[in-house]
């Protein structure tokens, strides 16, 4: 018979196991740390050779849903985190009566839906862009309006990367628009006018202690992260401090136990404001690996092991790039001999098998005197690795 414990305070040392759900790349950084620390892993999703479990000590390739080997696998673990928001809240509900899962179906719950999401930072007293729900092709119509018949129409739930949302602009019709989110609930945002986009990531233990990274400065290409920068030399310390104690907002209204990041825009007006949150490790923050005192995913593993948060001081400017499938050409890999002859340049490669258009399947950090020298550097080296285009 499986027990069922109720937790007073509790650290999991090195020696315990940690139970991760989900398996993408976050799982394996994540994993990676807390091997180095000593920790057993254990990966929870329904696929197999997966890039954490790659790197675990066992993968568990079951659905979310599989209830007989959910207990299976909380016999074996001692706390359980995650590495991807979209797994149900009803599998974190039942792992909860078992084994401390941090952080807990709330939070979740919280950041899977658009609509609550924004709601709950309102709630808190926190800006975002203004939006309403839209679950007709008449309230689309009416929902324009007050945005003079512009805005970006996101399916409430599901959406990453810019997958499930649409920017619309007088010259779109709301009927052909809405015919792509029928049968979907979602969310309709003023086009939010930003000079840049940044993120802090935090991270809360259980005796509610709370760190902030300085905001990572972030370019997207096609609505996917592109390059993140930091220290960004267009941050006052004024916006240092505003976007962080957001952050830290954020962490203690939600209760996190664990990692979370917060997306923000910085307007034209000088606002910041909330686009999303995500409550875990996040692209943005890989490049703590390489040029902070602790990186994010062995802030994950301390937070969630109530063990002393760590140092979020950088020690050398960086910049990150992604690494995407558009990369390889068919199935021949980029020449990594390019990255690897660079001092300052730390290659990281998250062992997928298939390379598709899109697809994350590494990242580059370079490290140099200034972040724009480390801007330059990780540009002209990802360049170098752009296969040629053939034109005919
Ligand atoms: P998301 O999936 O919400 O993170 O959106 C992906 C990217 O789309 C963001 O990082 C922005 O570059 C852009 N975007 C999303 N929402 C808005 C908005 N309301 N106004 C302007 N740009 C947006």
């Amino acid at each position: 018979m499986l027990e069922v414990k109720r937790f007073m305070t509790q650290q999991f040392l090195p020696g315990s196991t940690i139970g991760i759900l989900g398996s993408g790349q976050l799982g394996r950084m994540l994993a990676v740390a807390a091997r180095r620390l000593g920790y057993g892993v254990q990966v929870f999703s329904p696929d197999l050779d997966s890039p954490a479990g790659q790197v675990a000590d066992r993968e568990w390739g079951a659905q979310y849903d599989n209830i007989d080997r959910l207990k299976d696998f909380v016999k074996r673990v001692d706390v359980v985190t995650l590495e991807f928001e979209n797994v149900p809240v009803e599998t974190l509900n039942l792992l909860e009566k078992f084994v401390p899962v941090r952080p807990g179906p709330g939070v979740l719950e919280a950041s899977q839906n658009r609509l609550r999401e924004k709601s709950a930072m309102r709630s808190f007293g926190l800006p975002t862009a203004d939006f309403r729900e839209i679950n007709s092709q008449t309230e689309l119509e009416e929902g324009l309006v007050p945005f003079g018949q512009c805005g970006i129409l996101k399916t409430a739930s599901w959406g990453y990367d810019g997958k499930g949302q649409q920017r619309i602009t007088p010259l779109d019709l709301p009927g052909d628009v809405w015919k792509n989110f029928e049968d979907q609930t979602a969310i309709l945002e003023e086009i939010v006018d930003f000079e840049f986009e940044l993120s802090v990531i935090a991270a809360r233990n259980e005796q509610g202690e709370i760190v902030c990274y300085d905001p990572i400065l972030n370019k997207h290409h096609r609505h996917i992260l592109d390059v993140s920068i930091s220290p960004a030399p267009q941050f006052s310390p004024e916006l240092i401090e505003r976007a962080k104690e957001i952050a830290r907002t954020v962490m203690s209204s939600l209760e996190v136990i664990g990692v979370l990041c917060v997306e923000m825009f910085y307007t034209q007006t000088g606002d910041l404001l909330i686009n999303e949150i995500a409550p875990r490790t996040h692209n943005s923050g890989h490049l703590t690996i390489d040029a902070h005192e602790t990186s994010q995913f062995e802030q994950q593993l301390r937070a969630v092991c109530g063990l002393p948060l760590g140092s979020v001081e950088q020690i050398r400017p960086a910049a990150m790039a992604n690494l995407l499938g558009d990369l390889w050409q068919g199935k021949l890999a980029p020449d990594w001999t390019i990255p690897l002859s660079e001092p300052g340049a730390r290659l990281h490669l998250y062992g997928k098998p298939g390379a598709r258009p899109g697809r994350k399947m590494g990242h580059l950090t370079c490290l140099a005197e200034t972040s724009e020298q480390a801007e330059i550097k990780v540009r002209r080296i990802r360049d170098r690795l752009t296969p040629e285009k053939v034109t005919f």
